[in-house]
């Protein structure tokens, strides 16, 4: 008998599982003769933990090479929530670059009770393991206001827009700027290949096409000097490879539970059709990422167009941040906010929203690992 990891995605869950079974031809790892630890059914490959390391982290430096994401001396700025992707981004770039490249960690307090300060937690407990430098910025002394004032008046105002969007926009305003601040070459973040296929499918569903031009393993169009580039070394990785490889690794990171305003994004849905598809069809997601690399390079805007697009960019009267118009979309959104008499009170959930709560169950990514 011997034991292996099971990944598997029921729904809109992620769940990884110790199984045994007896030895046989089929279950040794593709490189050695060693048992397999993990099937990996797009390939399909089997590999033994230690081959398994060695794949997932080649794949992580090829990634990089291939998309040019940084130079040697490019100093990097990861953004770390505390989560497997950030936590897996921040611990191999720290293997592989902290020689050639000089690398901070950037946290971001939304103000979210009970959920948010825990995963800081591990991200501080982590970059004092690696002797990595940290900063932590809050929504409340960048915004002066926190997610748990934020979205009980969203939850009952729909028009003011969505949690996660709402959020999503307020923290790129930070990383922004604060990475600007500190004079970075490039601000990291841990999305991964299933938070970039989500994304394509969702634009081509809302008719996104702008989005889709932005978006990528170096997303953005325009170069201003106001903008810090943003970079994801995990692009083309699966989500479920980063659970195995902090299960094998023992790399702690927060997946205890969903933020607690998750429940109500749309992306929920796409990634459990995603993964319903990915189930069915292995390599879907890889699939759909070429499709999109592909049709990326047919649609990026000539020369030309990035120059108007350039010479149209401001700078926000109120923070300082590149923007279209006269006041940029964090700023929008938090003189809206302000100007809600609500908050003046102080802010509970509704009746009505708790009741909502209970009714729709969180259906954000369960990342469990059961030992
Ligand atoms: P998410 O949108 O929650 O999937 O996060 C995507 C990426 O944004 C993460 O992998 C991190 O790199 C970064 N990020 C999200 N939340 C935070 C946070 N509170 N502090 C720092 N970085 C964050
Ligand atoms: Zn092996
Ligand atoms: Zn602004």
């Amino acid at each position: 008998m011997f034991h292996y990891l099971k990944l598997t995605m029921t729904k809109n869950k992620i769940i990884v599982e110790k199984k045994s079974t007896k030895l046989n031809s089929k279950f040794v790892c593709d490189k050695c003769n060693k048992k397999k630890v993990i099937t990996l059914n797009y390939g399909p490959h089997n590999f033994c933990k230690k081959h398994f390391n060695i794949f997932f982290e080649n794949r992580f430096k090829k990634t990089i090479r291939k998309y040019s994401l940084f130079k040697s001396k490019e100093k990097l700025l990861i953004a770390v929530s505390g989560g497997k992707d950030s936590i897996v981004t921040l611990t191999l770039l720290n293997k592989f670059y902290s020689k050639s490249n000089p690398i901070e960690v950037l946290i971001i307090d939304e103000g979210v009770k009970n959920y948010r300060n825990k995963a800081i937690k591990i991200a501080k407990k982590t970059c004092k393991k690696l002797g990595v430098k940290y900063h932590i910025i809050s929504f409340k002394k960048r915004f002066g206001i926190t997610n748990d004032e934020i979205m009980p008046i969203l939850l009952e105002n729909k028009k003011l827009g969505g949690t996660c969007a709402f959020c999503g926009v307020m923290r790129r305003n930070i990383m922004n700027n604060f990475a600007r601040k500190m004079k970075a070459d490039k601000l990291v973040t841990g999305h991964n290949l299933n938070d970039e296929v989500q994304s394509f499918v969702m634009n081509v569903f809302n008719n996104e096409i702008e989005r889709i031009i932005r978006s990528g393993a170096k997303p953005g169009i325009i170069k201003h000097n106001n903008f810090v580039k943003r970079i994801k070394p995990l692009y083309e990785t699966p989500e479920k490879e980063i659970i195995a490889y902090c299960a094998f690794n023992n790399i702690e990171h927060y997946s205890q539970e969903c933020c607690p305003y998750s429940w109500t994004a749309k992306r929920n849905e796409y990634r459990e059709m995603l993964n319903k598809f990915e189930n069915r069809f292995p390599g879907n997601d890889y699939s759909i990422l070429r499709f999109y690399e592909t049709l990326k390079k047919k649609i990026t805007p000539t020369k030309n167009e990035k120059e108007i697009l350039q010479k149209q960019l401001k700078e926000c009267s109120i923070c300082g941040e590149p923007t279209e118009k006269k006041i940029c979309k964090t700023c929008e959104l938090i003189q809206k906010m302000k100007n809600e008499k609500k908050i003046k009170k102080k802010n509970k959930i509704t009746k009505n929203t708790k009741k909502f709560i209970k009714k729709n169950k969180l259906t954000c990514a369960i990342t469990k690992y059961n030992k």
